[in-house]
């Protein structure tokens, strides 16, 4: 199938998890990679490794997707090198673990910062690319964007709020040719719980959950890859008996 051949991919929060899963499925593709993460080290070990297993072109561009100039930034870089955007994934995010009442405001600040803004500085900084060209913009919900998971009242919301701004983008922008597509999965092994925020914004390392089937992040890439194929416009992926850790509705 040669539907990204060539095409220009631009992946928020690449180096780990689905981000870095989908990467791999891209390349595989034969897609071109823009991989925008926090840490240079990674990004360069990452560009590397595509070069050199997958025979893949791509950059890694250092970006805080909560800072709008970072990714203003990020994007001229991309447009600069590949000369236009195919695909954007809106995948960077954090979460936190605590109690509505314990959580300090800097934590539902930042959470909002990254999982909401940072989607939606990127979606400003390549919309009229994505809209030339007839592309797709997939953003990384959750089942949490439709039923709220215990004690993360910041992440839950932070993926309501995408389905708002992007449901309604997906409307007005309707017979552009641009695609937008919701992508909510379940529990995925990656390493986004151990390194949850806690109520006072620090880091903590917790231990990986142990419950139920839980999804490899390469499932998740593989759904994102054929729903991108289809121009699917929502992605559910409920892989395990997620309701018995929901808030009871
Ligand atoms: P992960 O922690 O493994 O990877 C997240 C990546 O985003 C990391 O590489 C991190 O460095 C990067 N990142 C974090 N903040 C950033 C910032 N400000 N700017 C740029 N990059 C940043 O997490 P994951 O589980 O692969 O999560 C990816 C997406 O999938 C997230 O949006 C998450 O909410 C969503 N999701 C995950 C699960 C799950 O169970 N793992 C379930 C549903 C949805």
């Amino acid at each position: 199938n040669k539907v990204f051949e060539r095409k220009v991919v631009v992946v928020t929060g690449g180096c780990s998890g689905i981000g870095r899963a989908l990467v791999l499925r891209m390349a595989q593709a034969g897609a071109r990679l823009a991989i925008l993460d926090l840490d240079q080290h990674e990004l360069d070990s990452l560009v590397r490794h595509l070069a050199d297993h997958l025979n893949a072109e791509a950059i890694g561009l250092r970006c805080d997707v909560a800072d709008p100039e970072d990714v203003n930034r990020a994007m001229e870089r991309v447009l600069e090198r590949f000369g236009g955007i195919d695909m954007l994934v809106n995948n960077a995010g954090i979460t936190h673990r605590s109690t509505f009442a314990e959580t300090d405001l800097r934590v539902f600040q930042r959470v909002m910062a990254v999982n909401y803004f940072g989607a939606l500085h990127c979606t400003k900084a390549a919309l009229s690319s994505l809209l030339e060209r007839q592309g797709q913009i997939v953003v990384l919900s959750s089942l949490s964007g439709f039923t709220p998971l215990l004690y993360r009242s910041a992440y839950n919301a932070s993926k309501h709020a995408l389905h708002g701004l992007f449901d309604t983008l997906r409307y007005e922008i309707k017979g552009s040719g641009v695609n937008v597509m919701l992508v909510c999965p379940g529990f995925t092994a990656t390493d986004l719980r151990k390194n949850a925020l806690v109520a006072d914004g620090s880091v903590t390392r917790h231990p990986p959950l142990a419950i139920g089937k839980v999804a490899a992040p390469q499932d998740v890439a593989e759904a994102i890859y054929q729903g991108a194929l289809r121009r699917r416009r929502l992605l559910v992926l409920s892989n395990i008996d997620w309701r018995a850790r929901l808030l009871a509705r």
